[in-house]
């Protein structure tokens, strides 16, 4: 069911793709300013006469898409395929952007045979896909054999967190305290609770799933819960689309008060939280999480 969700997902952050869709009067060419999907390109290479002017995709178009990027005719035979088989069309997903990245994999996949087992034995072409993904030595790093490998503690283990922290990662969604989800042990954890290890011979450093060696899964597998706060140049982008035709009119320096807990700032303090269950950025008061304030609740003051 979790992977039924996963899939339901990435359809409905396709059709957000999709609806940023534009006719480029200098192109004579509908674009697209895509967040995740490479839309247009997929359209290509899927033959979608999406430069049509009455061309329409809907979410049901959406999940129809989805399932032939991982191999399927249709969305039914995705979301009835085997365990093993929707793990895996998961973990390809998760790492498909463009019809590069798709038809690269597909002749990957045709040149080693591998093709013809992707429904009998999916567990193997899983783990040919794991090994294809994690070529860069970095992320090979967890399958090595245990005693090649340091687990981390202490101020080693601690620098290699902070990548995670807010100031280094002004505008990801993974953060040390961020809430994940392991979807290879099924738990949820604070992701600062992650192990982080270290190859004895080339010194190579990778954050994994806590209950490594158990479990084998990276920091690239874990799913974010948790609303995440966002930071830089993402957050001002947000912000700025915000007041777009707000009335009455307001300046990213506007001051605002807040109908929720009353406070007077400028409107460029309030925070932008990307919830992890609808996949959009929202507008909350500066004081979020203890106020619950939205963009709607602040009000434009003179001063
Ligand atoms: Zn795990
Ligand atoms: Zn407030």
């Amino acid at each position: 069911m979790e992977h039924i969700s996963y899939f339901k997902l990435q359809a409905k952050i396709l059709l957000k793709d999709y609806k940023t869709r534009y006719f480029n009067e200098e192109k004579k060419f509908y674009c697209y300013h895509p967040n995740h999907f490479d839309i247009g390109g997929l359209f290509l290479y899927y033959e979608y006469p999406d430069q049509d002017e009455n061309f329409s995709f809907t979410l049901m178009n959406a999940q129809h898409l989805i399932a032939k990027m991982v191999g399927y005719d249709k969305w039914e035979d995705l979301i009835h395929a085997s365990e093993s088989e929707q793990e895996l069309a998961e973990f390809l997903l998760n790492r498909f952007r463009d019809s590069q990245d798709i038809q690269n994999w597909e002749e990957t996949l045709s040149f080693t045979g591998l093709d013809r087992y992707r429904t009998e034995a999916a567990e193997s072409v899983l783990e040919y896909a794991r090994q294809y993904y994690e070529l860069e030595e970095r992320e090979q790093i967890v399958r090595l054999p245990t005693d090649r490998i340091t687990v981390l503690s202490g101020k080693q283990r601690k620098e290699a967190l902070m990548q995670f922290d807010d100031e280094h990662n002004p505008s990801g969604l993974l953060r040390t305290d961020s809430v994940v989800y392991c979807s290879h042990c099924r738990q949820s954890f604070v992701f600062s609770k992650s192990k982080v290890i270290k190859d004895k011979e080339t010194n190579l450093t990778m954050v994994v799933c806590k209950n490594y060696p158990n479990c084998k899964n990276t920091y690239l597998d874990l799913k974010v819960l948790t609303p995440t706060i966002l930071y830089g140049d993402e957050r001002m982008k947000i912000l700025e689309e915000d007041i777009q035709g707000r009335l009455p009119h307001i300046e990213i320096d506007s001051k605002v008060r807040c109908l929720h807990c009353g406070e007077e700032y400028s409107y460029k303090e309030a925070k932008v939280v990307f919830s992890p269950d609808d996949h959009e950025e929202h507008i909350h008061c500066k004081n979020y999480p203890q106020c619950d304030g939205l963009s709607f609740d602040l009000i434009k003051v003179d001063d």
